[in-house]
């Protein structure tokens, strides 16, 4: 059997989300966990000057921030166009599996 991770991330009820809004988020929050993993590795030739540990807890927050815009946006797709997120899910792990990353769930 497949390890799973499972989280729970809130709907946000201080915001009036959009698709538009919310794509532009993730990118935004990708970009942060980009430029967090960049700062891990010096990879603009930056002198690191935070520690190995406080970089890699900031590329967990921002990996996190990711996770939040993406479930928001799963709450947007529901509520405002109908999709229902668990049978996508349902085709989401099927297709993992016939693409070969899963054996099995
Ligand atoms: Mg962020």
């Amino acid at each position: 059997m497949a390890q799973t991770k499972e989280i729970h991330l809130p709907r946000l009820d201080g915001l009036s989300p959009t698709l538009e809004s919310t794509a532009l988020k993730l990118m935004e929050e990708a970009g942060e966990l980009g430029a967090a993993i960049g700062k891990v590795r010096g990879l603009s030739g930056e002198r690191v000057v935070t520690g190995e540990e406080d970089a890699i807890r900031r590329v967990a927050e921002e990996l996190l921030d990711v996770a939040q815009t993406a479930v928001t946006m799963m709450f947007v797709l529901e509520e405002s166009y109908d999709v229902q997120i668990g049978e996508i899910l349902e085709a989401h792990i099927e297709k993992l599996i016939r693409r070969g990353y899963l054996k099995s769930v």
